[in-house]
């Protein structure tokens, strides 16, 4: 073979492979997948697993490795969270096929799937109690929406969505993936958090993804699923183009997809969902989040349901009513609570099982999971008292009528069907005579020779006749050479075919023998091909019912998620809210969910607060004061939870709750650390900001936690300053502000709408005891330094800051005239005038006054140093 031969094989691989150039291709070699040149590279490094060589490609070795097919999953998972894609090639025939057709013939191979990060449908490769949303951004002109699918439970909508409210949507689905048209700029693309998938422009064409649709659905026209616009169109055509690709024309069971209007639930941003840990904590995890402490529910689909929920609390005052008294009903009914909450925990991930049976990716135990399912669905509406409120009274409908596919269900596969197909053995005795008969062939062959041979030693009078099987003859009959002259005479010849004679031995065959051994051989074979038969036509019958089945297992989420809330609402104490269209927010006794979790493993009590921002007219805000480690944050959160939660249809982690409905929320902290996105902290700050100032409605409830912290103290206070009043005479929401600027309080004598809250703490023996309740008022001191003794600085530190402390509070009393002046002035985003000068340690000032002489942009570097030392030199 000269060098720059391409063998066949190599030939059909650099074929596929340059038709999926993005991906990493599996090509499948006998119970291998494996892997070439820079794909055996980049995957080896991935997976961490050994790069070899196999053969030549023109003259150069060729890198590979690869992975065994039992064990391919954990593989995919790895590559998939390392952010590659990787596409299937699987043998598309018996290799012996291949080989009839000539020795160079290579067996044919196709890509059958292309794994991304947004289809996965495995249960090994997902999160059981989290979505798993694939998005696609579409503009047209100057309209654009966002379509989202999970093909993993069926899940499909599309929402109209300009582009600056790109970014809180997808903060608020988490998608893996979103696909966008390959020519739009990139600029963005850090924020998005998922993998992002250029697709070229016909994917997003809206003429073809409407006939893309109709045909996904098998309808004529859309018109029966909503009016929708082009974009949002042009957005489910190229989600849907994308499966297509992906899953190699099968495609997944996507519901009929929905249209979410805004203003159907309640506003958050990117930034109000992280600082409010609602599904994810700080850390990055879920531990510590909103969602961990409230997760009560016994199904993935009802945690998915939660996820969802919380984070979009709904603004249909309506839906919120029925969803409460659901609640509210449950937390009366104990015994029914937990009888259903037992059913559930039997119910298994059906929306699951039910997309991996359209993409005939599942194996008998998703057969099983439908059977387990539905026949928990039966027995919940079974138990479900006429009377239930109207949410759970509706869950009823879809529960009930999945007899006959039950039934056929259980006769038909055994009580733990293996995981996978292959191997046969979930057809349940007593479904299939025939396979009944097949499988005790295969299992009990040896019996049912033995009662042959019994048979045959009636027949022939023979007792030493045997039966007996070796490689080259099988199965045959074997006498001793004395009975042979008997055997091979009429009318035993008639019936025994002679096959061979050895020394003492004579064999022979009959036509029942041959029959029954190829039948023994055969039988395995054939089980298993009845099986799979059965397997077909099950599979048939379930997604026959697929839409009924779909709508079961959306009604155990929901009785799940109600019957986890009333759970959560007894075992914690929590409290129905009221919820209306008034402009309330009163709040009696507070708590934080997350917070008070974790004071409890602590075994510290955690100290309910009252928030009232129901002043008769709007807006109204109370402005926080009181020392760090008070508890400042912890209650501007927990009322924004509260809130949160109220709309979400939950109970609420407090004595009384009045809230009117709640249109935004919005959270910002100031001076976060956000150096990894590479901008200055105050600048982030003052750009979240900004974003609530220019959004927020009447209707917003707004928390700011210090803004203006980020900045040297005057502009900071400034900012502040100006901040609180633009919330309070432009946006007139209801809010909370802490801050550490005491000179705020006097904002409450200027504007109506604005009431001092401080958070008390006790001084005593010179230590600061936290108590961390909220009163109303303003705060006298900051005790920092006081806390910073508790944070350990050392002694001497401590005792200096308080000497420094008390000749600035001095000097703030004798300028005094000139701090009222301040107040007046302010909003002063212009030049903001000096600090008040503080009496302070002689020789600090000597160095401040050298150092207010000078004009840096005038010294020479020689200059600067030698200053530096004569500075050095004042101390
Ligand atoms: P601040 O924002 O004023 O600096 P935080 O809200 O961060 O203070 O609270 C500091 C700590 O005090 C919290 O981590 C918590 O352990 C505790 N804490 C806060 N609020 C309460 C409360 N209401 N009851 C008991 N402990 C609290």
């Amino acid at each position: 073979m000269s060098d720059d031969t391409v063998t066949p094989m190599m030939a059909q691989y650099l074929e596929i492979k340059a038709q999926h150039p993005g991906a990493i291709l599996f090509y499948r070699m006998g119970d291998f997948y494996e892997m070439f040149f820079e794909d055996a590279a980049l995957a080896a490094e991935a997976l961490d697993i050994a790069l070899t060589k196999r053969g030549k490609h023109k003259g150069e070795d060729i890198a590979m490795c690869g992975v065994p097919i039992h064990a391919a999953e954990g593989y995919l998972l790895t590559l998939i969270r390392k952010g590659f894609r990787v596409a299937i090639a699987e043998q598309m025939e018996d290799p012996a096929e291949a080989k009839k057709r000539g020795s160079k013939s290579v067996v044919r191979r196709e890509v059958v799937r292309l794994v991304t990060p947004g289809t996965l449908t495995e249960d090994s490769l997902l999160e059981a109690r989290r979505h798993n949303f694939l998005c696609a951004f579409a503009e047209i002109r100057d309209e654009a929406a966002l379509a989202w699918a999970d093909i993993s439970t069926g899940e499909f909508s599309v929402t109209p969505c300009p582009l600056p409210r790109l970014l809180p949507e997808l903060a608020r689905l988490a998608p893996r993936e979103l696909l966008v048209a390959d020519e739009r700029p990139l600029d963005w693309i850090e924020e998005v958090g998922c993998a992002l998938t250029p697709l070229a422009r016909a994917s997003f064409d809206s003429a073809s993804a409407e006939k893309r649709l109709c045909t996904l659905f098998g309808v004529g026209t859309l018109d029966s699923f909503g009016n929708f616009t082009r974009p949002e169109l042009s957005a489910m055509g190229a989600l849907v183009d994308y499966l297509d690709l992906t899953q190699r024309g099968k495609l997944p069971l996507l519901r009929p997809p929905v249209r979410e209007v805004a203003g159907g639930t309640v506003q958050i941003d990117a930034a109000t969902r992280r600082n409010l840990e609602i599904t994810q904590a700080l850390t990055g995890g879920r531990e510590g989040s909103l969602l961990s402490a409230v997760d009560r529910t016994v199904t993935a689909p009802g945690a998915r349901l939660l996820e969802r929920r919380l984070s979009s609390p709904s603004r249909d005052l309506g839906l919120i009513h029925n969803r409460l008294a659901a609640v509210s009903w449950l937390t009366d009914e104990p015994r029914l609570r937990e009888d259903l909450r037992a059913s559930l925990r039997r119910v298994p991930d059906m929306d699951r099982a039910l997309s991996r049976l359209a993409l005939d990716r599942a194996g008998p135990r998703d057969m099983a999971a439908i059977r387990a399912g539905l026949t928990q669905a039966e027995a919940i509406a079974g138990r479900m008292p006429a009377d239930a409120p109207s949410l759970l009274a509706e869950t009823l409908e879809a529960l009930r009528g999945h007899e006959n596919l039950v039934e056929l269900l259980d006769q038909a596969l055994v009580a733990e069907p293996p995981l996978l197909a292959r191997d046969g053995g979930f057809i349940a005795p007593g479904f299939d005579g025939d396979l009944d008969e097949t499988r005790r062939l295969r299992d009990e062959g040896r019996g049912v020779i033995a009662s042959m041979q019994a048979g045959f030693i009636e027949t022939t009078g023979i007792q030493s006749l045997k039966i007996k099987h070796n490689n080259v003859l099988g199965y045959f009959i074997e006498v001793t050479s004395t009975h042979a002259e008997k055997m091979l005479s009429p009318p035993l010849s008639e019936s025994f075919i002679h096959r061979q004679t050895t020394a003492g031995q004579v064999r022979f065959t009959t036509v029942a023998l041959s029959e029954l051994e190829t039948r023994i051989l055969n039988a395995g074979n054939r089980a298993l091909e009845l099986e799979k038969m059965h397997f077909a036509a099950l599979r048939t019958a379930i997604l026959d019912q697929a839409g009924a089945i779909g709508r079961a297992a959306r009604a155990l989420a929901e009785v799940d998620l109600i019957a986890a809330f009333a759970d959560l609402a007894v075992a914690e104490d929590w409290t129905e809210p009221q919820v209306d269209d008034s402009r309330a927010f009163a709040i009696e006794a507070g708590r934080h969910p997350v917070v008070e979790r974790a004071l409890r493993r602590t075994g510290t009590p955690f100290v309910a607060n009252d928030c009232d921002l129901s002043k008769a007219e709007t807006p109204a805000v109370w402005l926080i004061t009181g020392p760090n480690m008070a508890g400042k944050s912890t209650f501007l959160r927990q009322n924004a939870l509260i809130a949160l939660l109220a709309q979400a249809g939950s109970f609420v982690p407090a004595r009384r709750a009045h809230i009117g409905l709640v249109s935004q929320i919005f959270s910002r902290v100031g001076a976060s650390d956000d150096l990894a996105r590479g901008r200055s902290t105050f600048m982030v700050e003052m750009v979240e900001t900004a974003a609530i100032l220019n959004q927020a409605d009447d209707r917003a409830l707004v928390i700011l936690d210090e803004i203006g912290r980020g900045t040297a103290t005057w502009d900071g206070l400034s900012i502040a300053w100006a901040t609180l009043e633009h919330l309070h005479d432009t946006n007139r929401c209801r809010a909370l502000f802490a801050t550490h600027y005491h000179e705020m309080t006097a904002l409450a004598g200027k504007l109506t709408g604005v009431e001092n809250a401080t958070v008390s703490v006790k001084e005593w023996q010179g230590e600061v005891i936290f108590l961390h309740e909220v009163r109303r008022g303003a705060a006298d001191r900051s005790y920092g330094v006081q806390v910073a003794r508790l944070a350990g600085l050392p002694a001497s530190v401590i005792e200096r800051a308080r000497t420094v402390l008390d000749a600035l509070e001095s000097g703030e009393r004798e300028s005094g005239p000139r701090r009222r002046a301040l107040i007046d002035d302010l909003p002063l985003f212009r030049a903001a005038p000096p600090p008040p000068a503080p009496a302070a340690p002689p020789k600090a000032s000597q160095v401040e006054e050298r150092l207010r002489a000078i004009q840096p942009d005038d010294l020479s570097p020689r200059e600067a140093l030698k200053l530096l030392y004569d500075l050095r030199a004042l101390l």
